[in-house]
């Protein structure tokens, strides 16, 4: 049950008006080890349940915290426009009742606007890699201060080209952080560009 994982009342509540009965088998094997702080390597695919896995814990570990001016606590990368709206909206309906706040860097939405709630600060960035390394190199994001990383579909990241941004990114976010890495499949060379981005990960497998 949900109410077993330690989540707080405000992120039952919106669970409960989802209509989410039970956490799905990702999420019950992902939720609690994210709580306590480790790493994951998560081979799952669309459909699974695998977006709540780890917008639910991240929106827990970060209600106890605030946001700085263009200095997110978090960052999630998709490697499109849509997966990342649909990552963004999937917050949305988990943070209903709290009051974390989320930009999303994708590309079609103008600069300004992003900019002005970069400004502001959030604790959530979601971001496709190209237009986060735009905002990076016009200064208007700054990364050092990520201690939670999600990378979403590495395997579509790595089929579009995206894994030398990926790599960049990685530079620039602090080495001591948690990062939770999903992929819908796990091939050796999206495991090893996992390995330069995980410590010591929990490996779930979902079929
Ligand atoms: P995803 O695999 O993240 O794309 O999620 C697939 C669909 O499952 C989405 O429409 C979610 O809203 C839904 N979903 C996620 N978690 C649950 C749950 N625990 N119970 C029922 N539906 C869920």
């Amino acid at each position: 049950r949900f109410e077993d994982l330690g989540l707080c009342n405000e992120i039952l509540s919106s669970i409960n008006e989802l209509g989410y009965t039970k956490p799905t088998e990702i999420q019950k094997k992902s939720i609690p080890d994210i709580l306590v702080g480790r790493d994951i390597l998560g081979c799952a695919q669309t459909g699974t349940g695998k977006t709540g896995s780890f917008i639910i814990p991240l929106i827990e570990i970060l209600n106890s915290g605030k946001s700085k001016s263009r200095m997110p606590r978090s960052l999630i990368i998709a490697p499109t426009r849509e997966l990342a709206m649909q990552v963004s909206e999937e917050f949305i309906k988990i943070n209903k009742y709290l009051k974390l706040k989320m930009a999303l860097l994708i590309g079609g939405i103008s600069f300004g606007e992003q900019d002005f709630k970069l400004s502001k600060g959030v604790d959530v960035l979601v971001a496709t890699p190209g237009r986060l390394l735009d905002h990076i190199e016009r200064g208007t994001v700054l990364i050092k201060d990520v201690k939670l990383l999600v990378i979403d579909e590495a395997d579509r990241m790595l089929d579009m080209g995206f894994i030398p941004d990926v790599i960049k990114i990685n530079k620039l976010l602090p080495k001591i952080r948690q990062t939770l890495f999903f992929s819908a499949t796990l091939s050796n060379e999206i495991r090893n560009i996992g390995k330069d981005l995980l410590i010591n990960p929990k490996e779930i497998s979902i079929n």
